[in-house]
């Protein structure tokens, strides 16, 4: 940024004789979205977007986007540029998966607008939210755009800044503890091992008309841990059918719920056996499902006390 600010340093004290206005004028870049640029790695649109201001032909002030990932509930768990983002934005767009706890974070002052989703009743249409980012962000707004997770994992944060790449709005996207990470270690239950799983698969568990459409022959290799994004509905069927197609009844299994927060309750068994664990159970969203040897470690290896009342 120092190297970025030298280049234009001649131009910019032609431009301002008074060392005050040169002074807001710096202020303002460093501060801006043409420091965001720069610290997000964009280096050639950050020294466009200087020259023009330089030249009297481009903002100083121009919106922008922060796709930003919330991680899985515990805040302590968010990264630090998601928490300057979360500090700095004018406009906080955001989902049910964010924790309350993260929620807290973002400005005081920020406007916030939810747009849902729950299971099968989405507040917003996705196509709607990526209009929305971008009528934001042309208004010359800050805009964090804040999910649960990673925005890349079952996130659609790739669809969102399609949108706003074609419509030539500055972001930037900030990965998150996606929630197989953050859930399994809270969880005890390391996804690789050397003697039980050697790779690891992430898969969605959603159901579409009642059935889970998924590549089966593919999770019941063995030798691997395969963990299931919002599988709490479709728990039985997915039992079921991983049984059916030459798992064993006996492999171990594990239904985590709210992962990292105080609130995270973990259901193990096995593939026979948790479903009727699970009924009557009262899990509430969001949970993961992790399938594999691995879960058997988590009798060791359980590490997480949370204590619901310091809510
Ligand atoms: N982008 C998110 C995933 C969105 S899909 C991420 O990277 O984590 C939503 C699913 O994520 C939920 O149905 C659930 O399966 C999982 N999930 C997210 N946070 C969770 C948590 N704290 N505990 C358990 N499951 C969680």
């Amino acid at each position: 940024m120092a190297a970025l600010a030298g280049e234009f340093r001649d131009v910019v004290k032609q431009r301002f004789s008074n060392g005050q206005q040169r002074r807001i004028f710096w202020e303002d870049v460093f501060q801006g979205p043409i420091g965001e640029l720069m610290l997000s790695g964009q280096e050639t649109q950050a020294r466009e977007a200087l020259q023009a201001a330089t030249m009297g032909s481009g903002e100083l002030h121009f919106g922008e986007v922060y796709l930003v990932g919330g991680g899985p509930g515990d805040p302590d768990l968010l990264t630090f540029r998601a928490l300057r983002l979360m500090q700095q934005a004018d406009v906080c767009v955001y989902d049910k998966l964010v924790s309350k706890e993260v929620m807290e974070l973002v400005r005081r002052d920020a406007e916030l607008i939810y747009v849902g989703k729950s299971r099968d009743q989405h507040t917003l249409p996705q196509e709607d939210i990526n209009q929305l980012l971008v009528r934001l962000a042309k208004e010359g707004k800050r805009v964090l755009r804040l999910k649960g997770g990673d925005p890349f994992i079952f996130g659609r944060g790739g669809e969102e800044i399609e949108t706003l790449m074609e419509h030539q709005v500055p972001f930037q996207v900030v990965p998150g503890i996606t929630a197989a990470n953050g859930v399994s270690s809270y969880a005890g239950i390391p996804l690789t091992h050397r003697d039980y799983a050697q790779s690891c698969l992430f898969t969605t568990g959603h159901l579409k008309d009642g059935s889970v459409d998924l590549d089966w022959p593919a999770l019941v290799r063995t030798g691997q841990t395969v963990v299931i994004y919002m599988g709490l509905v479709g728990l039985p069927e997915i039992c079921k059918q991983l049984i059916a197609h030459g798992a064993a009844p006996e492999l171990p299994i594990a239904i985590v719920q709210q992962g990292t927060t105080q609130r995270q309750r973990v259901v193990a068994g096995t593939l026979a056996s948790l479903p009727g664990q699970v009924e009557g159970a009262g899990l509430r969203a969001p949970c993961l499902i992790i399938v594999g040897e691995v879960v058997r470690l988590r009798e060791k290896l359980a590490w997480f006390a949370p204590s619901p009342a310091a809510e």
